[in-house]
């Protein structure tokens, strides 16, 4: 039977050290404060930005809230992540995406001092990660490094596959394996041979967007399964990129949806917000 590697466990136990060690700064009178931004009231993001104000309060975080209305102009928003640049007092600065569509989300993204980037997102980030620089990182996949670590699956010498080649999930994905030494192959929508490639893996990472997509016949027997993918099915129950009930018998090791890289996202940014830029 396949291990199921635990993402709200390992969350929980993140955040537990992350409060510890803030319980420690501020012993030594440091403090940490992020603010975060969403413009419009999309419920979604809504329960986003109230998860992560409950992680922050919970770990010890400061969090300023800016709630901006829907109408808000690029150029106000611009002067409000100009003003939180230049305050001493953040340390972390986030916009909750998607921001609306007159607001041009790469300019916005652009805009954040790359030293106060938690989500990793910032052109600067991305190019430490790409060359083996300190950084922030995209806060999904290295939560995906962290369960796979935790659960004492060794990276290095391993095929590693990833499935999706987005900006926030699928290549800071690829960056982090090869970091780590494994040996890393990256398909997309124009992949060739899709399932074969898949069938080499020794760790398979989906983060396509796509329902339930991966089932038995992409998974090599005894790969390790992560699950980046979220779906809402027509019962309104979660599941992901990944056919948890066909692929789970054949790997050594999977993570659920929920309960897998969900809770990770959140407990890798307040680690990002405490620790700052690791080297
Ligand atoms: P995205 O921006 O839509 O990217 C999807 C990627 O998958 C693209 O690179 C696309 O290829 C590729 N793809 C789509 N269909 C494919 C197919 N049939 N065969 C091969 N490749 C295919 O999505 P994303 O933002 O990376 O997110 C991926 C999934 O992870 C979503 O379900 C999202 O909800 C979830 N997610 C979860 C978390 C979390 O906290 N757990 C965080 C972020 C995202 P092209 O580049 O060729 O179009």
């Amino acid at each position: 039977m396949a291990q199921l590697i635990d993402g709200k466990k390992i969350a929980q136990e993140i955040k537990d050290e992350l409060k510890e060690r803030m319980t420690r700064l501020k012993a030594a009178g440091e403090s940490r404060r992020l603010a975060v931004i969403q413009v419009g009231s999309d419920p979604a993001s809504t329960v986003y930005v109230n998860n992560k104000k409950k992680a922050c309060e919970y770990i010890g975080i400061d969090s300023l809230s800016y709630e901006q209305p829907e109408e808000t102009t690029q150029e106000e928003l611009l002067e409000l992540i100009g003003e939180l640049n230049a305050r001493r007092d953040v340390n972390g600065i986030l916009v909750q995406l998607p921001v609306p569509g007159h607001i041009d989300e790469e300019k916005i993204l652009l805009a954040i001092d790359p030293g106060k980037d938690v989500d990793g997102f910032h052109p600067v980030n991305v190019g430490n990660l790409s060359i083996g620089r300190p950084g922030y990182v995209s806060c999904t996949p290295a939560g995906v490094i962290q369960l796979l670590k935790r659960s004492g699956i060794t990276i290095e010498g391993k095929e590693c596959v990833v499935l999706g080649r987005s900006n926030i999930v699928g290549k800071p994905m690829a960056m982090l394996l090869l970091q780590e030494n494994g040996t890393v192959t990256v398909c997309h929508s124009r992949t060739k041979n899709l399932k074969e490639i898949a069938r080499r893996a020794d760790i398979l990472v989906a983060a396509i967007g796509r329902p339930k997509f991966i089932d038995e016949s992409f998974v090599k027997e005894g790969a390790v399964v992560i699950d980046v993918g979220i779906h809402r099915n027509a019962d309104n129950k979660l599941c992901g990129d990944v056919d948890f009930e066909r692929v789970a018998p054949h790997c050594s090791a999977i993570t659920p949806v929920p309960g897998g890289v969900g809770p990770m996202t959140i407990a890798m940014l307040m680690s990002n917000c405490v620790n700052g830029v690791l080297s």
